[in-house]
């Protein structure tokens, strides 16, 4: 029987509709594990459920959080959050944590997750932290965009066995204050954070980059993929 993996579901709010990036499902299914798309509720007793159900839980890529999660009004012209998904991730990462289920956080999930655990965000990275790091690549999106030092000690680094990694990138958003609790794996050459751990947690890992776009040209996205699905056996 393969690890169930709770997929937290994308949203498009111009057709009221719920979709999936097929990366996200078949990176899981070639790490080993079988993914499936949750449903985007706010029921306490169905994410329950779902929570018992899973095996772990892939906290996707997205909309903005809401500033209002870190006590920050919106830059002006900068509305693109999705208050369900804030809310139901809030209660999924909950019950994770709680039951010491593995989380892996990519993009929204590293922002999400900072933000659920304390920290804050810079809401717009071009007119916050400006930098010559190209942090909003164009595709094709299975190409490196910029590099990211690992930091020895972590086990992002004791994963894969060097100091640099070139990453894709696809975001407007980052860490700025790390949450208490958080330790950064990775920096970009601007000295963002760009992956981050709980070590308190069997298995909570956060990447800013999207393996799930690299996996099948990338033996790091690989095996960070392969490592989510292995801490749940
Ligand atoms: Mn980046």
């Amino acid at each position: 029987m393969k690890p169930i993996v709770g997929v937290m579901p994308l949203w498009d709010e111009k057709r009221d509709s719920l979709w999936m990036l097929p990366g996200y499902l078949d990176g899981i299914r070639q790490a080993g594990g079988l993914p499936v798309m949750l449903p985007l509720t706010h029921d306490p007793d169905e994410i329950a459920q779902l929570a018992g159900l899973c095996c772990g839980f892939l906290l996707t890529g997205g909309h903005d959080v809401s500033p209002a999660r870190y006590g920050q009004a919106p830059l002006p012209g900068l509305i693109a959050d999705c208050p369900a998904r804030d809310e139901m991730e809030q209660a999924v990462l909950a019950h994770a944590l709680a039951q010491d289920k593995p989380v892996l956080g990519i993009c929204r999930g590293i922002q999400l997750i900072n933000v659920l655990l304390g920290g804050t965000l810079y809401q717009d990275l071009p007119r916050q932290h400006p930098s010559d790091v190209t942090h909003h690549q164009r595709p094709p999106y299975d190409v490196p965009s910029h590099t990211v030092r690992l930091v020895p000690g972590t086990p992002l680094h004791d994963l894969l066995g060097q100091d640099t990694l070139a990453v894709n990138s696809y975001h407007h958003q980052a860490i700025d204050r790390l949450a208490d609790g958080l330790t950064a794996m990775a920096y970009a050459p601007d000295g963002l954070v760009e992956a981050v751990c709980l070590p308190s947690q069997r298995f909570l890992w956060a990447v800013q980059w999207h393996p799930e776009f690299s996996w099948r040209v990338d033996a790091a996205s690989r095996a960070i993929l392969a490592r989510f699905v292995q801490a749940m056996g």
